[in-house]
This record gives C-alpha cells, sequence and structure tokens, in this order.
C-alpha cells in the first residue's frame, strides 16, 4: 500500500525546480525575460489577493492592488503618448486577453464591422475574433513579416461601405516586424472610411518601442486606440501577465455596474490576478523609463553582435529596423531543441535582456559543430 510514494512530495518538488532551472538555462527562442527578482515580495504570497472588479473604481473587496495597476497602466499610458485625460485599462493576464479586450471594445462600437489582419499576426487573434464571431479578412504580409499595405487598400476599398477594425501588429512573433499604425490611419482617411479602429498588439515590442530610434508608428498619437502588452516578455514576472491601455471614453461605453463587487464589470475575467500587478508595478518602478532604454539598448547591442556572428559563417541572418529578433535560416533539429528555437519557414534568436554576447558565444560553437557535422557526407562524397 505504501509503495506509491517512493519519491515524496518535497522530493518531487525538488526534481522539479531542477528541471525547470535546466530547461531555462539554455532558451533562446522565446521572448521571454528571466532576469527578474521579486524576493522581496515574498510576503504577498500569504494573502488572497484579489483584483476582481475596474481597477479605477472603488470596489467592496479591499485585499487588492488596484492602486498600483492604476500607476501600471499609467505609466504605459504615458509611455504610448495616450491623452493623459483620457486613457483607462487594467493588467491582464497576458496578451491574448489584451487582444480580445482590444477586439471587444472594437465589436461594441462597431457591430457591424469588418477586422482586417495579416498573415503574420499571432495566433490569439484569430481564435479572439472567432470567439467574438466578427468577420474577418486576411491581409497579405510582405517578406518582412509587416502588412502588406497595398493588399490592406485593395481590401478595404471592397468593402468600404463597413466599418473597419484594423489589427495591427508591433513585433510579429517570427520576425519582429512592425505595422506602421499612421500609414494604416492615412490609408482609411483616404478611403474615407470614418468608422474605423485600430488595435495594436505590441505584446513584444510595446515594452522598448518608445524608445526606437528612428521612431515607429504604434502609439496613440499614431492613431491606435487600444495597444496590448504582455508584462512576461520584456519585463519579466513568474506569472504570465499583460497590460490593456485604451482611452477612458472608449470603456465608458461598455461598462455595466455590478451591486455584487460595488464595482464595474468592465474587465474580462471577474476574480483578477493581483501578485502580477505587484510584480510588474515594482519591476517598473526599480527600473523606470530610463531602465527599460538600457534594457532596449543592450538587446539591440546584442542582436547585432548575434548577426554579426552568424554572418561571419556565412549565415544570412538579418532583423527588422529596431528589432531584438534575429532571423536566419531554418537550423537542424539538434539546435532547435537544445535552443527551444522556434521554427516556421524561418528560425529565430530573440536576444531578450538576460541574453548576453557569452551566451551567443555558447550558441555560434554549437552552430559551427553543427554545420561541420552536417557537411561531412558531402566532402565523402566528393571524395569518391
Ligand atoms: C506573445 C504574443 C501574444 C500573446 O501574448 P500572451 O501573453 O502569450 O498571451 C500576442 N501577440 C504577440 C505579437 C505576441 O508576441
Amino acid at each position: 500500500m505504501e509503495q506509491h510514494s517512493v519519491t515524496s512530495g518535497p522530493q518531487r518538488l525538488d526534481a522539479l525546480k531542477a528541471k525547470i532551472r535546466e530547461a531555462s538555462a539554455l532558451f533562446l527562442g522565446y521572448p521571454v525575460s528571466k532576469d527578474f527578482d521579486y524576493t522581496p515580495l515574498y510576503d504577498f504570497l500569504k494573502y488572497p489577493i484579489n483584483n476582481l472588479g475596474d481597477p479605477f473604481e472603488d470596489s467592496t473587496y479591499k485585499v487588492q492592488t488596484h492602486e498600483l495597476e492604476r500607476e501600471v497602466v499609467s505609466f504605459f499610458a504615458k509611455l504610448f503618448r495616450a491623452n493623459p485625460k483620457d486613457h483607462w485599462g487594467y493588467v491582464t493576464n497576458g496578451g491574448s486577453e489584451s487582444n480580445l479586450y482590444g477586439l471587444y471594445i472594437a465589436r461594441e462600437l462597431y457591430p457591424k464591422a469588418m477586422v482586417y489582419y495579416s498573415e503574420s499576426t499571432h495566433y490569439s487573434v484569430k481564435k479572439n475574433i472567432h470567439l467574438l464571431n466578427i468577420p474577418s479578412i486576411v491581409i497579405r504580409s510582405q517578406e518582412n513579416g509587416e502588412m502588406d499595405y497595398e493588399d490592406l487598400e485593395r481590401t478595404l476599398q471592397f468593402n468600404r461601405h463597413k466599418p473597419a477594425i484594423i489589427l495591427t501588429t508591433f513585433g510579429t512573433t517570427m520576425k519582429e516586424a512592425k505595422d506602421d499604425v499612421s500609414k494604416i490611419k492615412g490609408i482609411l482617411r483616404q478611403l474615407a472610411i470614418q468608422d474605423h479602429y485600430i488595435h495594436c498588439d505590441a505584446a513584444l515590442s510595446g515594452s522598448y518601442g518608445a524608445f526606437m530610434e528612428p521612431r515607429q508608428a504604434f502609439d496613440f498619437q499614431d492613431g491606435a486606440d487600444s495597444i496590448s502588452i504582455s508584462g512576461h516578455k520584456f519585463i519579466g514576472s513568474p506569472i504570465p501577465c499583460g497590460v490593456l491601455v485604451t482611452k477612458r471614453s472608449l470603456r465608458d461605453r461598455i461598462a455595466k455596474g455590478v451591486s455584487y463587487i460595488g464595482s464595474l464589470d468592465t474587465t474580462i475575467t471577474g476574480s483578477r490576478n493581483g501578485h502580477s500587478v505587484l510584480f510588474l508595478w515594482y519591476a517598473l518602478k526599480a527600473m523606470g523609463a530610463e531602465g527599460l532604454r538600457r534594457r532596449y539598448q543592450h538587446s539591440l547591442e546584442v542582436a547585432q553582435y548575434c548577426r554579426t556572428k552568424l554572418r561571419e559563417l556565412g549565415v544570412d541572418a538579418w532583423s527588422n529596423e529596431g528589432a531584438i529578433t534575429v532571423v536566419f535560416p531554418k537550423t537542424s533539429e539538434a539546435l532547435k531543441r537544445k535552443y527551444q528555437l522556434a521554427t516556421e519557414d524561418v528560425t529565430h534568436i530573440i536576444c531578450m535582456p538576460n541574453v548576453t554576447k557569452a551566451h551567443i558565444d555558447a550558441f555560434i560553437e554549437d552552430y559551427k559543430t553543427d554545420m561541420e557535422k552536417v557537411q561531412e557526407p558531402v566532402f565523402e562524397e566528393l571524395a569518391f
């Protein structure tokens, strides 16, 4: 009877911890920062923190971190050049929920609209459009992953009698391409489509978009109506999280009061994670905008280094402007597995802030060994 517990609970946890530590040591292919330290926040794990309700409204449940949540939203609203008197948002479970929310507001504003999104759009968007049951059209992508504006214009023209919801991406998943929001705004203006809404999915690049030189158009002043980011990507968090920022005036049109919580039911989920708010707030307080800028500079430098090193091996490595993602032809299965490299038609390395030049050097060494292995049989054949 006792035999089933050969390994005790604590042993299982130790083994799991070791496995997770090992798995997170090498990865280069996913946009996740690992250089955080939230140990000063441990005591907060003793409390059932729950941020249910609208963070900008009073609620009867007081074990919450709404005040910090408002500061997190305001931090990004400022970074995204939102109107200081007309912004709103909340901390979500991640970029996917933030995208769902943006599309939700858009559909409530324009129930008869059509959504336009590009081939390179994140998979969460297709699912969200399906959930919301909005008709949609896929727009072609250019070779670099950016939306094909000519295709967008042609397609919009065919449907110009309908309101348009444009889902732009600021940092596509594979190539970190950025759709130009002001160019899209210009197309809408030119076609005289007045009923339109632009949601910018900036899950990855939104956290450093404000620091790009030259500037790239993605924020509220450029024409976005809502912007989403993921908190566990560039900033880093032990729990996945995200932020959605929009205009308060837009939220007001979908707000409904709920007496049970004494607040407004303006968020997708009821109970909401109050701990991830603490993590984000803590990280932003520690770094500030300047710290984020420095993190971005570091990532840019490492990406440049990675491109140079790969090119020295004769590998055709490239990046979109201002991107911290290095794109190159598909690698071997062994390398892909070892470094957890996401691969579609190409492979990429994302130089997140925790990735260093030493990290790249180790990868390059493996890449070299791998190239030699692949070439051996070819030499043998030639020898005969
Ligand atoms: C990661 C990502 C998402 C999804 O974000 P989650 O936080 O994983 O839900 C959406 N869009 C883009 C472009 C992303 O990179």
